[in-house]
């Protein structure tokens, strides 16, 4: 859960990496509970990658102590639904979208190392 995501400096978490087969994530670029906003996103359909990419060092919950500059496009345009089932668009720059980008992978079984 986010709890124990907060407590390992985690941002963000997706479904299969704690055994559950579902198309969801859960992400905080705060990364601390009780400041900024969990998003949630369920069967996330990313449908504009923007041109501009940059590199950021990224780590992962999943494998603790290792860290990798990955290069991915610095905003994204997502079709999704939200906790309640609902359809939702969202654009998400900067942070938020190297997060996202990084759990979607997780929701395709890519690791970020790949
Ligand atoms: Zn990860």
């Amino acid at each position: 859960d986010l709890v124990s995501c907060y407590r390992t400096d985690g941002i963000g978490l997706s479904a299969p990496q704690v055994g559950v087969n579902v198309q969801l994530m859960v992400f905080n670029p705060a990364g601390v509970k009780g400041e900024g906003e969990e998003i949630v996103l369920v069967n996330p359909v990313v449908y504009k990658f923007s041109k501009r990419l940059s590199v950021y060092e990224e780590g992962c919950l999943s494998f603790p102590g290792i860290y990798a500059n990955v290069l991915r496009p610095d905003t994204v345009k997502i079709d999704a639904q939200d906790a309640s089932g609902a359809k939702i668009k969202v654009k998400l720059s900067e942070l938020s979208a190297r997060v996202f980008q990084h759990e979607f992978d997780h929701l395709q079984g890519i690791l970020f190392f790949d």
